[in-house]
C-alpha cells in the first residue's frame, strides 16, 4: 500500500518524523490514509479544517508509575499507559491491555483505531486505549490484584462514566476489571459505568464476555452471506485461546463450522474432529494453563509448538484472534495455497499490510479488524447504556442488539466501499465509514482544538 494523495502524504511524513520507531502505530495510521484518498479528494472542507493532521494526533497521552509488591515482599515498578485519542463523538473507551510487549507505538495504534472501529458501531464513543507492561502470567491472584490497584490509583484521576470508560484486551478480563472497579469506587466513593466489562450481578451486562467472538462470526456470517455461502460444513482455524477466540470458537461451532486448530503464544492444537470450546475455556480461565494441556482432554489431537504454524493448516475461513501482525505475507500465501475463502480479523491488526493485499489480491473476502471485533467494544457501548438506565436487559436482548450492530457495520463498510468504486473492500469501507462520522463532528465542533 503507498499515499498518493499530496495532503495525506504530508501528513504522513509528518507524523513518521516526528515518532520514529512505532511502527505499530504508523502502520495503522498508513492503512487508514490509504483508504482515505477517495474521500479527501471529494471533500475539501476536510483538508480546509486539517481534520486528518488533527486525527492522527491524539489529545492526550497519560504516562505512569505504577508500583506494587510481589509475594516476597519486593516492590515492582511497570509502566502504565493511557491514550485518550479523539472525543469528538463520545467519551474515550477503549481496553486494557496487560502484556510484557505493551509500548507507546502499540498504544498509540490500537487508541487510533478504536476511533474508527467505535464510530463504526454507530453508539456514541469515542476512541482510547490503555495498559502497562505488566506480565500477568505466573503471577498470583494476589500479585494480580495489588497490580491492579496499583494501576488504578493513578488511572482513577483521568477516567469517569462520561469522560473516558476502560475495558478489558489482552491480559485484562473479568478478574481484573473486578479488581479495577473495586479500587476506583473506594478511591472516588461512587458506582458508576466507569469500566466495562464488569461482572453480571455488580453492573455488567449479560453477552459481554461472548460479544467479541459473537460478533466477529455474526460480521463473517454476513461476508459469506454476501457470497450466497454460509458456516455449514466449513472448517475454520482461530488463533488464540482467549476471550475472542474461545467465544469465536463456540459462535462458528453454532452455525455449522468446525474448528480444527487454536493456539497460544506457545503453539498450537490441532483436532479434526472438532476443538470443544468449554475444553478451551476450562484449560484458560479455569486452570490458566498452556494450550498443550488439551491433550490431556483429547489424545487424539497433536500439538505443534511456535504459534506461526498455525496458518499452514488448511482452512475454509481464518479467524485470527490472537494479536497484531501474527498473519505476515508468507502466513497468508500459506493460508491462500491452503485455500482459504474467508478471512476476517478477531484480534486488532492480525495482518499486516502486505498480508492483507495477500487476501485481496487473491480475491478472498476480508474482514479488518475495526469492523468485525467491532462487537466487543459494541456491547461495552450496550453496558454503559444499561448502567445509566439502571436497568439491566437479558442475555437475548443484548445478543439481539449485537447482531443487529454487526449486520449494521458490514452493509456499512460494504455501501462506503461501493461509493468509491470499490465494491468488496470492507478495509476502505470501514475506514471510510468510521472516519466520516468523526470528522464531520470534529468540523461541527470548530478548530480549536
Ligand atoms: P486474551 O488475553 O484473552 O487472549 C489473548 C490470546 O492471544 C491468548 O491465547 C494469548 O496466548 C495469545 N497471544 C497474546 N499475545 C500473543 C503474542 N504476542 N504472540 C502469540 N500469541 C499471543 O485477549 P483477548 O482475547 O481479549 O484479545 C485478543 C485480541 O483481540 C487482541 O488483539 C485484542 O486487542 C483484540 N480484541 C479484544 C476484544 C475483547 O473484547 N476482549 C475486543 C476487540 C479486540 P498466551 O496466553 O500464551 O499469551
Amino acid at each position: 500500500m503507498a499515499i498518493n494523495n499530496e495532503y495525506l502524504k504530508n501528513v504522513y511524513a509528518g507524523l513518521c518524523q516526528r515518532n520514529p520507531g512505532e511502527k505499530e502505530f504508523l502502520q495503522a495510521v498508513e492503512e487508514v490514509l490509504t483508504s482515505l484518498e477517495p474521500i479527501v479528494e471529494r471533500r475539501p472542507d476536510i483538508v480546509k479544517h486539517k481534520i486528518i493532521d488533527r486525527i492522527v494526533e491524539p489529545e492526550r497521552i497519560i504516562i505512569f508509575r505504577v508500583s506494587w509488591t510481589d509475594d516476597q515482599g519486593n516492590i515492582q515498578v511497570n509502566r502504565g499507559y493511557r491514550v485518550q485519542y479523539n472525543s469528538a463523538i463520545g467519551p474515550y473507551k477503549g481496553g486494557i491491555r496487560l502484556h510484557p510487549s505493551v509500548n507507546l507505538s502499540i498504544m498509540k495504534f490500537l487508541g487510533f483505531e478504536q476511533i474508527f472501529k467505535n464510530s463504526l458501531t454507530g453508539l456514541p464513543m469515542g476512541g482510547g486505549k490503555g495498559g502497562s507492561d505488566f506480565d500477568p502470567k505466573g503471577k498470583s491472584d494476589a500479585e494480580i490484584m495489588r497490580f491492579c490497584q496499583a494501576f488504578m490509583s493513578e488511572l482513577y484521576r483521568h477516567i469517569g462514566a462520561d469522560t473516558d470508560v476502560p475495558a478489558g484486551d489482552i491480559g485484562t478480563g473479568a478478574r481484573e476489571i473486578g479488581y479495577m472497579f473495586g479500587m476506583y469506587r473506594k478511591l472516588r466513593n461512587e458506582f458508576t459505568g466507569v469500566l466495562t466489562g464488569k461482572k453480571v450481578g455488580a453492573g455488567g451486562s449479560l453477552a459481554r464476555t461472548e460479544a467479541t467472538g459473537y460478533g466477529l462470526c455474526y460480521f463473517t456470517n454476513e461476508m459469506l452471506k454476501a457470497a450466497e455461502d454460509s458456516f455449514e460444513g466449513k472448517t475454520v482455524v482461530i488463533s488464540g485461546s482467549g476471550n475472542v477466540a474461545t467465544y469465536a470458537n463456540q459462535k462458528a461451532t453454532q452455525l455449522g463450522g468446525k474448528v480444527v486448530a487454536m493456539s497460544d503464544s506457545s503453539g498450537y492444537i490441532y483436532d479434526p474432529n472438532g476443538i470443544d470450546y468449554r475444553v478451551i475455556k476450562q484449560i484458560k480461565e479455569v486452570n490458566r494453563a498452556r494450550i498443550h494441556t488439551y491433550l490431556d482432554y483429547v489424545p487424539t489431537a497433536t500439538f505443534t509448538p511456535g504459534c506461526k504454524g498455525i496458518w499452514t493448516v488448511p482452512c475454509d475461513i481464518a479467524l485470527p484472534c490472537a494479536t497484531q501482525n501474527e498473519i505476515d505475507e508468507e502466513s497468508a500465501n500459506a493460508l491462500i495455497a491452503n485455500g482459504v475463502k474467508y478471512v476476517a480479523e478477531g484480534a486488532n491488526m492480525p495482518c499486516t499490510l502486505e498480508a492483507t493485499k495477500a487476501f485481496q489480491t487473491a480475491g478472498i473476502p476480508f474482514g479488518p479488524a475495526k469492523a468485525a471485533n467491532a462487537g466487543g467494544v459494541a456491547t461495552s457501548g450496550l453496558e454503559m447504556s444499561q448502567n445509566s438506565q439502571r436497568l439491566n436487559w437479558t442475555f437475548e436482548e443484548v445478543d439481539a442488539k449485537l447482531q443487529q450492530i454487526m449486520k449494521n457495520i458490514y452493509a456499512a463498510a460494504a455501501d462506503a466501499a461501493a461509493q468509491v468504486d470499490m465494491p468488496g473492500n470492507l478495509v476502505v469501507g470501514a475506514n471510510i465509514a468510521g472516519f466520516l462520522k468523526v470528522a464531520d463532528a470534529m468540523i461541527w465542533q470548530g478548530d480549536a482544538f
